[in-house]
Formats: structure tokens, C-alpha cells, sequence
């Protein structure tokens, strides 16, 4: 197979028109990331031909890489700004986040899988994108010294919004997450306005699940 740089250059243009723009992410700060961003870089090698499919991916620990289309739609409701600081639950390959770096000023990402946060760091320090702070451990917690946050993702499942996180968020900031058990889950925004949330119900979607205290225990996961 040709690894040119070109090649992967070419599938990614093709990847945000016809993936993404010609879908509706109509955020043009989001298109430009995910233009930018070398996708393939994120996964495995002998994966990096399918790197710009339309479609999630193995990255090892049974977890994968979200599908291209997830990932610009929900940047694309966080609405961010150059100087607001965000906070990812489930750094995985790290791919999010590197896109979340492009659009923001510094990126906090928690991942519990410690061959994975050490590979992610790797290549985001490889490629460069320095206002990406990783950290192992159970990202149900959150990551109270850095909070608040002018916004936050959470990558995996979880069977309601983690109490940590919302208490995270800064007022009027958005989170964006799947809820719900494998194979039936939905994504939501909440905005925290005061002591209320808002929660808006967004699109059904498949996320591995949050494993954790405030999400599912193993003991849920091997009983299925
Ligand atoms: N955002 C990732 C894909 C996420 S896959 C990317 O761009 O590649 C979901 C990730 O969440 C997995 O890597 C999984 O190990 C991690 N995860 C699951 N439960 C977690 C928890 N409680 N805290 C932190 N990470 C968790």
C-alpha cells in the first residue's frame, strides 16, 4: 500500500467533504481542525489505510476510535472558543483531543487504561500539540483542580451524567455525552444555568461504556 503523505492528505480533504461538510457540521473552525488533524496518526499502523474511513476503529483494550462523523458532531456542540479550557473524559487515542486542541486553549483529557493515555501522549507530543494535558485514572472524578470548564466531553457511557462533572462545569457551559447501556444509548448536551441542568436529547449512538464509579461497574460489563 502507498503511505504518502499525499495520499493520506487527499483522503482526509475527501473525508471532511464528504463525511462531514456534505452531512451538515457546518462549523468551519471544526471542518478546518479535522482537515488538519492527521487522523491516521491515532490509530494503530496496520489500520492506518482505513484511517479516513467512514467509521469507528480498534485501537486495542477492546475500545475504539470514534467514527469521524461523532467526533466533528460533537465538537461541533460544544461550541468553543480560542481561550476556553476543556475537559475529555476518555482520551482513547487521543484523536479528540487533538482535535479539541486545535479549537481551544488547553485540553484536559482522563483516561483509566494506561497503555493507551501513554500511547495518546506520545503522538500528541509527536505531532507537536503541546496544550494537551493527559492523566490516568477514573475521569468520573473529573479533574477538580483545573475545574471549571467552559466545557466538557465525555467519550464513553455512562448510566447518567456523572454528579463530579456537572459540579465541573463552568455557568452556562456545555457538557456533551452518550447515556445509557451498550447498544442503546443517546447523546445529550446539558448547560448548567445556576442549580439547574438543561438537558436537550441529541441523536442515538454505540460508545463503549464509562467504566467506573460513576459509571458502569466491571461486574455489569462481563455479566452481559
Ligand atoms: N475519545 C477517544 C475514543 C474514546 S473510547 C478517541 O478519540 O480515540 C472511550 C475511552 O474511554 C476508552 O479508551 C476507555 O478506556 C475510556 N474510559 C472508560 N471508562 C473510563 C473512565 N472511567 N475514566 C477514563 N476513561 C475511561
Amino acid at each position: 500500500m502507498f503511505h504518502g503523505k499525499t495520499s493520506f492528505e487527499e483522503a482526509r480533504q475527501q473525508m471532511v467533504e464528504r463525511q462531514l461538510a456534505q452531512r451538515g457540521i457546518v462549523d468551519e473552525r471544526v471542518l478546518q481542525a479535522m482537515r488538519e488533524v492527521p487522523r491516521h496518526r491515532f490509530v494503530p499502523e496496520d489500520l492506518w489505510d482505513m484511517a479516513y474511513r467512514d467509521t469507528p476503529l480498534p485501537i486495542g483494550y477492546d475500545q475504539t476510535i470514534s467514527q469521524p462523523y461523532i467526533v466533528a458532531y460533537m465538537t461541533q456542540m460544544l461550541h468553543l472558543s480560542p481561550d476556553d479550557r476543556v475537559l475529555e473524559v476518555g482520551t482513547g487515542s487521543g484523536y479528540q483531543a487533538a482535535i479539541l486542541s486545535r479549537l481551544a486553549k488547553q485540553v484536559y483529557t482522563i483516561e483509566r487504561v494506561e497503555g493507551l493515555a501513554q500511547c495518546a501522549e506520545q503522538v500528541l507530543q509527536d505531532l507537536d500539540y503541546r496544550n494537551v494535558l493527559v492523566r490516568i485514572g477514573d475521569g468520573g472524578y473529573g479533574w477538580p483542580e483545573a475545574a471549571p470548564f467552559d466545557a466538557i466531553i465525555i467519550t464513553a457511557a455512562a448510566p447518567e451524567v456523572p454528579p463530579p462533572l456537572i459540579a465541573q462545569l463552568a455557568e452556562d457551559a456545555p457538557l456533551v455525552t452518550p447515556v445509557g447501556p451498550a447498544g442503546y444509548q443517546e447523546l445529550v448536551r446539558l448547560h448548567k444555568r445556576g442549580d439547574q441542568t438543561q438537558l436537550e436529547h441529541l441523536v442515538p449512538v454505540a460508545f463503549v461504556p464509562l467504566v467506573g464509579e460513576h459509571g458502569w461497574r466491571e461486574w455489569d460489563l462481563t455479566a452481559e
